[in-house]
């Protein structure tokens, strides 16, 4: 426990004389965040001091061996750290797909080349990665996916489409569920594929949303060739990478229900819910789930981490977030009344307010609907008969 004090006091210091004061203000909005890669775009100075201290330290990813570009920071040290640093308001150092998602991947199913290869480069925001697991007829019935990876000897030769790719066009590599058995079951024919977006063959199209925004890809693979080692786990086997993977951003994606400012709706709202019994109420309630949640979610994290975690519980985070991030932006938006639907203003910081309540109609979409994530409780935890 004094280990832990001291862990503290040292973090605290170091915290205190490395980040910056402008790192220590909520972002505006996404295009705040750094996502690293190989042309990485740092909005400041600030911003990119900043991440190049904490990955110097291998603490974008605080709790991954030290040998990999992690910290190798204690689950409790982790914790920490975290503490710590919503302590000061310090943002997040780096956003990535490859910390999220591929990261935990191949620390189960990477072999020991793959790990020393590409998690320290993810570690230090080298590499941008996008994922490319949804296809035209393959979201929520994603083991029908039907993009060919045939076996030509020295290499894969890759043919087909994605669709909703995020950032694709932005992407330095795309980690990617391709067939490599058309004649086995669905589930049994996929691998799992990593690959250079700068490979020859592919493509990306950005699709233009209603909002003006374009944050996602069609991506097209025709004829790419992909060196042989570029599989994660067996070949036929990438639907249990695919699963695993998927527990992870549900996980990640879950955070969502957590928030962005400290402290619950009712203070934030504060006055505009005196004249407003009813809303008051719901406010009150949602604030009583919010509790739930924030509990829930830190039991559910220790038990993860500590390897004790049911599978489908990142269903149940991953639900229960998402809807709960719905709900506080419906709030938000019912006190904000008809200014809340600014679109463009100075006032409204260019309708911040309605395009993040826009947003968050995706959470229950993005990384599985919420009617899958409540299908796989149903069989899973609750062991109803499935379809
Ligand atoms: C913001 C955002 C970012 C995304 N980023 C990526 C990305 O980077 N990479 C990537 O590969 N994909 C990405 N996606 C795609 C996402 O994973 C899919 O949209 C999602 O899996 C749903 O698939 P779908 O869109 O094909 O919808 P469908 O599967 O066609 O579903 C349509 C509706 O039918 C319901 N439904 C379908 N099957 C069932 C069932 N068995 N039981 C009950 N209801 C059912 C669904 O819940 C949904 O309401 C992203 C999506 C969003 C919204």
């Amino acid at each position: 426990m004094a280990d832990l004090e001291a862990f503290r006091a040292e973090t605290r210091d170091w915290l205190e004389a490395n980040c910056p004061a402008e790192m220590r203000q909520p972002m505006r909005d996404e295009s705040d965040a750094c996502w690293g890669g190989r042309n990485p775009v740092f909005k400041s100075d600030a911003q990119k001091a900043w991440m190049e201290a904490m990955a110097a330290r291998g603490w974008t990813v605080p709790d991954w061996p030290r040998d990999y570009g992690g910290g190798g920071l204690s689950p409790e040290e982790t914790k920490i750290l975290r503490q710590e640093m919503a302590r000061i308001g310090a943002r997040n150092p780096l956003y990535s797909f490859g910390i999220s998602m591929l990261g935990p991947a191949l620390l189960k199913y990477g072999t020991e080349a793959q790990k020393r290869h590409y998690l320290p480069q993810i570690a230090r925001g080298e590499i941008r990665w996008c994922q490319g697991y949804s296809e035209p007829n393959a979201g929520s019935d994603l083991a029908s996916l039907q993009t060919r990876a045939e076996d030509k000897g020295d290499h894969w030769l890759v043919n087909g489409q994605k669709v909703w790719t995020s950032y694709a066009d932005k992407a330095d590599w795309i980690f990617c569920l391709v067939r490599t058995d058309p004649k086995a079951p669905k589930h049994q024919g996929i691998s799992f594929l990593l690959f250079d977006m700068a490979s020859p063959g592919v493509s990306t199209k950005p699709i233009l949303l209603i909002s003006g925004y374009s944050p996602f890809c069609e991506t097209f693979f025709d004829d790419v060739r992909v060196p042989k080692d570029q599989v994660v786990g067996e070949v036929n086997k990438g639907w249990d990478v695919a699963k695993y993977l998927l527990g992870h951003e549900r996980e990640m994606i879950s955070g969502m229900g957590l928030g962005s400012q400290p402290g619950s709706l009712g203070e934030s709202l504060g006055e505009v819910l005196a004249d407003d019994p009813l809303l008051r109420a719901e406010v009150a309630r949602f604030d009583v789930d919010a509790l739930a949640f924030r509990a829930m979610s830190e039991r559910f994290i220790d038990e993860l981490k500590a390897g004790r975690a049911h599978p489908a519980q990142p269903s149940m985070m991953k639900y229960a977030g998402t809807e709960l991030n719905k709900a506080r932006h419906e709030l938000m938006m019912a006190a904000g009344g008809s200014n809340a639907l600014e679109w463009e203003s100075e006032r409204s910081r260019a309708g911040k307010a309605a395009r993040e309540w826009l947003r968050t109609k995706a959470n229950s979409i993005e990384g599985g609907t919420s009617e899958i994530q409540l299908g796989i409780i149903a069989k899973r935890i609750l062991e109803l008969p499935g379809g």
